[in-house]
């Protein structure tokens, strides 16, 4: 951590700060020049928050300069984490792998005819929610333990791993024989307890990037799973709520190289809720295999007009098998090859 002081602070307040680092357990090297005195304060604390030192008498400005993430940063593996799924897929090596399916998964035809659609075009993961966190409590809340194991069948019949997401504690035990990666949605980014209890599983978890998250904000989430000794996550970028309203979220690209430089985990983007427009899904899918994603999630319904939930951002199989043909070149491109 820096600590700049203000050009007019006096001696006695320079004492005061290099005081209060020590007693905070830091070491304290000053540098004192013509115009200011700056503090470099070295020692790794985690749990620091540095407006307690800057709200100090004659402080100008703090900056930290080590990470409040220690498990999630980069420097913990720089060689980056691959994680092995079932079937020899594995999500951060050098295969992009594309996760596909509908956003609910609302009956046994509906799943059954998508997942083999999405499996031919060369899906390795299915994907279906069937707990639903819905915006209204109104609308359609998903099918709950029967939606799971229309999931796992469908999954087997036509070789498919199963992400869903989790949206509380009690379904954490529930899911486990379901699915092979938990997803946490965008709601629950910031959902604490229930990260602290993934962290205590052996199996991935997607965790999505909160709509309003910062990277530092979503990289502390992972390390709540990690702190756990569950060092299985997957970063997923769906898109961010700004200013814009011609999209449903945008669709932030840069968090992909960001996530590969911040972080060793392997990083996924969703374009379907990143954009919300069927339209613009393809474009996105490709722009985030060519940013470098490890893997890519894509909403794909059999017939989405008849959606129950996010049919406007879902696919048509046949744009899906065009999607995963460009996607096959991208990576390519990039030095990679779609699992
Ligand atoms: C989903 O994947 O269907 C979903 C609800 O995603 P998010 O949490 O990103 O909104
Ligand atoms: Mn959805």
């Amino acid at each position: 951590m820096i600590v700049a002081m203000q050009e007019r602070a006096g001696e006695d307040q320079i004492q005061q700060v290099i005081e209060e680092l020590v007693r905070r357990g830091f070491e304290v090297h000053r540098s004192t020049g013509e115009q200011q005195t700056v503090l470099g304060a070295v020692g790794a604390r985690v749990d620091f928050d540095i407006r307690d030192i800057e709200v100090l008498p004659g402080v100008k400005q703090v900056h930290r300069i080590s990470s409040p993430y220690k498990l999630a940063g980069r420097s913990f593996r720089p060689e980056g984490t691959v994680i092995q799924l079932r079937n020899g897929i594995s999500i951060g090596g050098r295969d992009v792998v594309v996760m596909a399916g509908p956003c609910s998964v609302e009956s046994r035809d509906q799943l059954f005819t998508t997942a083999e659609a999405v499996a031919r075009a060369g899906a390795r993961v299915l994907r279906g929610g069937a707990f639903k966190p819905r915006s209204s409590p109104y609308a359609f809340q998903g099918m709950g333990e029967e939606g799971l194991r229309l999931m796992r069948e469908a999954g087997e019949q036509f070789g498919l791993l199963v992400i869903s997401e989790v949206m509380e504690i009690s379904q954490i035990e529930l899911m486990a024989p379901y699915v092979d990666i938990y997803q946490v949605g965008a709601r629950n980014m910031q959902n604490f307890n229930l990260l602290r209890e993934l962290g205590h599983m052996r199996k991935p978890v997607m965790l999505k990037r909160g709509i309003s998250a910062t990277f530092e904000e979503w990289l502390l989430s992972a390390e709540y799973i990690m702190s756990g000794g569950n060092y299985e996550v997957i970063l997923c970028e769906r898109g961010i709520r700004t200013f814009e309203t011609y999209t449903r979220n945008t669709m932030d690209i840069s968090a992909i190289p960001i996530c590969h430089k911040l972080s060793h985990l392997p990083v996924a983007g969703d374009p379907s809720h990143g954009t919300g427009r069927r339209e613009k899904v393809a474009p996105m899918a490709r722009a985030a295999v060519a940013a470098g994603a490890d893997s890519i999630m894509v909403e794909v319904h059999s017939n989405p007009d008849k959606a129950v939930s996010d049919g406007a951002q879902s696919l048509y199989p046949k744009q899906f098998t065009e999607l995963m043909a460009q996607l096959r070149m991208i990576a390519a491109a990039v030095d990679r090859a779609v699992a």
